[in-house]
């Protein structure tokens, strides 16, 4: 029973180092949020050691009769935070909801149309050396070349072309609401099965901020950890007929034994999702979004060749397009790490830099809304961002950090948190 300062000080040390990072700087990485103290209670629990492969009521081990009532709870709790007819709360992760949606839905060999990789669509989503590329043909579509919005005209034209069985909805980095209803009525005409994964807006989905693709789609997947604010995991959901086969898809096609106690924190997760205070601070991050591309388009950042991918936002992330600029997306990156703040780099459509550096930033306002952040601080994290970005190599970086070091301070995260020791 001894603590993991006494059994492990290298791995307790490097958890207290990972603690200090996350308190101590401004996370602006769109994939990330902080979890409730509740969140990491349940994932840090006794369920780790339980096997339970099967599900509720079937299960393949014995002593099953409590990690049942939570995997009951986690999926009741989906199924209405959603308005969905079924879930599935077992997939380990996001790419594993993924895996199992293609198994579920379509066969080897069937061709999927989804969002190009550096237009902004996921891994899974057909690119070349993922299992969705090579076990799958991925044709993909990509946005349109004037507005850079995703243009239902241009799907419909690539599936026409394609024959698609299936077509996928949602991105990884686009800053734009999608048309799942214009989406599906293309899978339709040319009758494919049709899928969104909503892991980036799952949030603002379960707060009434942004449209659902649930009544659209045929299944919806997602993570459980980005906007939505939960464990690292995934999920699905789907209209009743094809429960049996996403529930044999996940287990046993793609995995064995669930996490339960991943499952427990999903739970929690999925009940916060549901209350006034989760819907303001969604709320507070699509409005933080909007403050940073307003700031993001003023002249000083034009100046220096930056501009807004679309003009602005619906959702909880600019891409700052950097094509015209003398910087390249690592050298922003890097700049605004050393005033204190995470971002990462991203391509953006037609980018002629290679992925490894890229013409893009993605800049998420999730997180920081966890952190407490109203207009005030975004307002004030937005003009660090531009000014630092305007100024670039001649950026006065103490100047700029004190101003995020402000911002730490007055938004302490985890406040009353123990180290590990
Ligand atoms: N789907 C989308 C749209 C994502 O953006 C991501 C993660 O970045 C995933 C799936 C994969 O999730 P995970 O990293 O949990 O496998």
């Amino acid at each position: 029973n001894s603590s993991i300062s006494q059994v492990d000080p290298e791995i307790a040390r490097l958890l207290d180092c990972e603690l200090d990072r996350q308190r101590g700087g401004l996370e602006m990485i769109a994939s990330e949020n902080f979890v409730p103290k509740a969140v990491l209670q349940a994932q840090g629990s006794v369920l780790t050691n339980k096997y339970a492969e099967g599900y509720p009521g079937r299960r393949y081990y014995g002593g099953c009769e409590w990690v049942d009532q939570v995997e009951t709870l986690a999926r009741n709790r989906a199924k209405e935070l959603f308005g969905a007819e079924y879930a599935n709360v077992q997939p380990h992760a996001g790419a594993q909801a993924n895996a199992a949606v293609y198994q579920a839905l379509i066969k080897p060999g069937d061709t999927v149309l989804g969002l190009a990789l550096d237009h902004g669509g996921h891994l899974t989503h057909g690119m070349k050396i993922n299992f969705s590329g090579r076990f799958y043909r991925a044709e993909a579509y990509g946005v349109n070349p004037e507005t850079y919005r995703i243009d239902p005209e241009i799907i419909r034209q690539r599936a026409k072309e394609a024959h698609p069985a299936l077509i996928i909805g949602g991105w990884s980095a686009y800053p734009r609401i999608e048309d799942f209803k214009a989406m599906k009525e293309i899978a339709d005409e040319v009758g494919a099965k049709f899928w969104v994964d909503m892991a980036h807006f799952a949030g603002m989905v379960a707060a009434g901020l942004h449209p659902s693709p649930v009544p659209y789609a045929d299944v919806v997947s997602s993570t459980a950890h980005k906007t939505l604010g939960g464990p690292r995991s995934g999920f699905i959901l789907a209209k009743q007929e094809y429960g049996k086969k996403i529930n044999s898809a996940v287990f046993p096609g793609n995995q064995g034994g669930p996490l339960m106690h991943v499952i427990a924190a999903k739970a929690v997760a999925f009940k916060l999702a549901g209350t006034p205070e989760f819907r303001q601070r969604m709320q507070r991050t699509l409005d933080g979004a909007k403050i940073l591309a307003e700031r993001l388009m003023a002249p000083d950042v034009a100046a220096n060749g930056i501009t807004v991918l679309t003009g602005g936002t619906d959702v909880h992330l600019v891409m700052v397009d950097l094509r015209n600029s003398e910087m390249d997306g690592q050298q922003g990156e890097d700049l605004l790490a050393r005033v204190g703040i995470t971002v990462n780099r991203n391509t953006v459509p037609f980018d002629p830099r290679p992925a490894s550096v890229a013409s893009g930033l993605r800049i998420g306002t999730s997180a920081l809304a966890t952190r407490g952040f109203g207009d005030a601080q975004y307002e004030e994290v937005a003009d660090v961002i531009g000014t630092a970005l305007a100024q670039g190599k001649n950026a006065d970086v103490d100047a700029l950090k004190a101003r995020v070091d402000r911002l730490v301070e007055e938004f302490p995260l985890y406040p009353g948190l123990e180290q590990t020791h």
